[in-house]
């Protein structure tokens, strides 16, 4: 059972379903649904960053009542219900799974995850790893795989980025008001809000959490919540920042995901055949699960061994900061009371998360590694990475066979292609086609779209982005918050016709964000060529601890305002998933420039060739695959093999050649219609091959063919056999 904290202002019995359909995140994915909320008032609605619960308690009561009366409207509110009701009542046999991998359905799999970036509305996401699980999410749904998500609700969502008058990144907190969010609070059997607890530090202090559900399509996802009445007045901050604190701050919150978490879905009845942690900060999960068979009668080593049976862990850098590894006395702090109930002592149970690089710290991969049976990097160059910087664990077996394998990341194709695009695709592909986004023969009939039409889509879709921007800065500039140099920063001077590049990351040092400008006076004349002119659009928000990220922003923010570049550079507040559609949408090339072999995945090109944009980027991580499949769907440069720093100017250099020789001369190569006729065919390959390979309906399928499908069987398998005869079996 769950409520609804805000019910909408009254909406017309005609076009009630408008109240379900805000709440299941389904529509986000679905440019049809979309248009039912955004045509009910199309301004208020991008006031509101597309929120569709909040649209519905602010739209005036005569739209609504005009919409209820309009046939054309009510006509495309037909087919939209019909669908989701469809969607919902889809009997499993005729989903992904049900036909490919039936042994599944029914069968749920927990996902782990810190983070979750389903939607902008609901910013409990800091980046790339948050919209990866969301995307993994949405194609769960799609593909009818049981999945249910586990994470926190952060009340104060991750932080917004504004800069100040000298490009310095200030840290603002949102406030994510539950009612505000398509969230509702779970209620047990007595109508009161189900609770479970959780001694953090104390074993005699029980901290209650709430579970707030989300619906994402056919999957729900379940947020704890420590902001609870009569909890001790610290720990009801447990929850609401993502990575805001210290590392007493992540504790606990690991805490409650990972062990919160385990209590809360056995609390709704629900009981996962397998599970799946998606990266170290969820490790805590399985000790939990084997604490909950030692509480049967099993010993540890019995329950590990169930717990490694049914688990599968995916790890997502190389980076070591990004490696919980928590100090002992934190962890004798949060656990000594807990590892008795392993039936460990306190070496025995500090060892499960040792790891040689990280000294007598508790590394939370190293657990992750340990307790789950199957194992993955998310590229097939980081799974190599992986197995070097993890072969430890196994001494006897051979560093390059360590049982580490790698399945690559996908984007959610319906989330991240525009609205505009996929009216076009949907005119040549065959109909249905996003059911089948995996499959590379649904892609073929993109080679048939003409060039005019897709040109128009691409201008169409440029024209977009400027307006977001120049629309964000009017606002900006309208609350008398910012000062014209401000302005000039955000790029009041792009333009639709230049070469247009995107860069968007987090300025972690290794992305290297300011490479581009090694040597200034080459980019300048790049980017100033009368004839031929280029402009540059940057996006990302520094780690608020991070000051060397935030020099970065610094630096890109000075660079703008340098006429020398000819406002030709622009830096856009606030990267967040809607400025990042808009982004993927609008450019011309994606450009990408980590230090290699740093970049474990990287998504943010993936959904720019899916868009149609070509990939400009250092050799690492997913883009060894993308390039390799198919070379014409942009430049792949060869890094430098110095990892020391000194790489940079050759890494820069072989941009700028590029940019000079081949990707400037290309876009600018037109016929007698104004058209880059070779720049659109190798647009077209782009969204052709790497669309299908680099789905995440691909990836979650792979995901089921390689570790669910075995984890699930292991999870059966002690199913089958109880714990007392686990334990019988120990006299053998
Ligand atoms: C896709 C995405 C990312 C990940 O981009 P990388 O290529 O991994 O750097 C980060 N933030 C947002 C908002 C995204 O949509």
């Amino acid at each position: 059972m769950t409520t609804d904290t805000v019910q909408p202002t009254a909406i017309p019995e005609r076009i009630s379903g408008l109240v379900p359909l805000s709440r299941n995140l389904w529509w986000s994915w679905k440019p049809r649904a979309e248009a039912l909320y955004r045509h009910l008032d199309p301004i208020l609605f991008e006031a509101l960053e597309e929120n569709p619960v909040l649209l519905l308690g602010r739209v005036a009561s005569e739209r609504l009542r005009e919409a209820a009366a309009d046939p054309a409207y009510l006509a495309h509110y037909d087919e939209v219900m019909a669908e989701f009701e469809a969607l919902l009542d889809a009997p499993p046999a005729t989903t992904w799974v049900g036909a490919h991998q039936p042994e599944l359905v029914n069968r749920p799999v927990a996902y782990f995850s810190a983070e979750f970036g389903v939607h902008p509305a609901l910013p409990i996401y800091s980046g790339g790893l948050g919209v990866l699980a969301g995307d993994h999410t949405k194609a769960a749904s799609d593909l009818g795989l049981p999945l249910v998500g586990v994470s926190l609700l952060y009340r104060h969502g991750y932080l917004r980025q504004r800069l100040t008058h000298d490009g310095w990144q200030l840290d603002v907190t949102p406030l994510l008001e539950p009612g505000a969010e398509p969230t509702a609070l779970m209620l047990g059997p007595d109508g009161e809000p189900l609770t479970v607890d959780i001694a953090l530090d104390n074993p005699d202090e029980r901290v209650k959490l709430h579970i707030w559900r989300v619906q994402v399509g056919r999957v729900a996802l379940y947020l704890l919540d420590a902001d609870v009445e009569g909890n001790p007045e610290w720990t009801r901050a447990v929850s609401s920042r993502l990575y805001g604190g210290d590392q007493e701050h992540r504790i606990r919150q690991e805490k409650i995901l990972g062990i919160g978490g385990v209590r809360a879905l056995r609390a709704m009845g629900i009981d996962p055949v397998y599970w799946h942690g998606n990266e170290g900060h969820a490790g805590f999960h399985l000790l939990e699960r084997a604490r909950e068979y030692v509480a049967e009668g099993l010993t540890f080593a019995e329950a590990s061994e169930r717990v490694i049976a049914s688990s599968v862990f995916t790890t997502h850098t190389p980076v070591p900061a990004g490696h919980d590894v928590f100090p002992p006395y934190l962890m004798d702090r949060y656990f000594s009371f807990y590892w008795p109930r392993l039936g460990l002592s306190r070496e025995e149970f500090l060892a499960l998360g040792h790891h040689d690089a990280s000294g007598d710290g508790f590394n939370m991969t190293a657990l992750s590694m340990r307790l789950s049976g199957y194992r993955n990097g998310v590229s097939i160059r980081h799974g190599e990475i992986t197995r070097s910087m993890w072969h430890d664990l196994w001494p006897d077996i051979e560093p390059a066979l360590a049982p580490i394998t790698s399945i690559t990341n996908g984007v959610h194709l319906p989330t991240w292609i525009s609205p505009p695009l996929q009216e076009l695709l949907d005119h040549y592909l065959a109909p249905g086609w996003w059911k089948r986004v995996e499959d590379p023969a649904t892609w073929e009939p993109v080679l048939s779209i003409p060039d005019e039409e897709l040109w128009q889509i691409r201008e169409e879709n440029k024209a977009l982005l400027l307006d977001f921007l120049h629309e964000y800065t009017r606002e900006r500039w309208t609350s008398g918050e910012i000062d014209p140099k401000q302005v000039t920063a955000a790029g009041p001077f792009l333009q639709t016709q230049p070469l247009t590049i995107g860069f968007a990351r987090r300025f972690a040092t290794y992305k290297r964000a300011t490479l581009i400008f090694n040597d200034p006076d080459r980019l300048a004349r790049i980017l100033t060529d009368p004839s031929r002119p280029v402009q540059l659009i940057f996006a990302g928000k520094a780690h608020p601890a991070d000051d060397g990220g935030k020099r970065l922003i610094q630096e890109i923010f000075w660079r703008a305002l340098d006429p020398r570049f000819q406002g030709r550079i622009a830096f856009a507040e606030d990267y967040d998933m809607l400025l990042a559609s808009r982004l993927y949408a609008g450019v011309d090339v994606w450009l990408n420039n980590p230090r290699a072999p740093l970049e474990a995945s990287g998504t943010s090109g993936m959904k720019a060739a899916a868009n149609g944009a070509l990939n400009l980027s250092i050799l690492d991580g997913w883009w060894i695959e993308g390039w390799q499949a198919n070379p014409e769907s942009g430049w792949g440069l060869e890094p430098s093999a110095l990892m020391d720093g000194s790489g940079d100017d050759a890494d820069a250099d072989t941009i700028y050649t590029a940019l000079e020789q081949q990707v400037v001369p290309l876009y600018y190569e037109r016929d007698d219609d104004n058209l880059p006729r070779e720049w659109l065919r190798r647009s077209k390959e782009a969204i052709r091959s790497l669309a299908p390979l680099f789905s995440s309906q691909r990836m979650v399928i792979d995901y089921i063919n390689r570790l669910y499908v075995p984890a699930c069987k292991g999870g059966l398998r002690f199913e089958e056999e109880p714990a007392a005869v686990g334990s019988a079996e120990r006299g053998e």
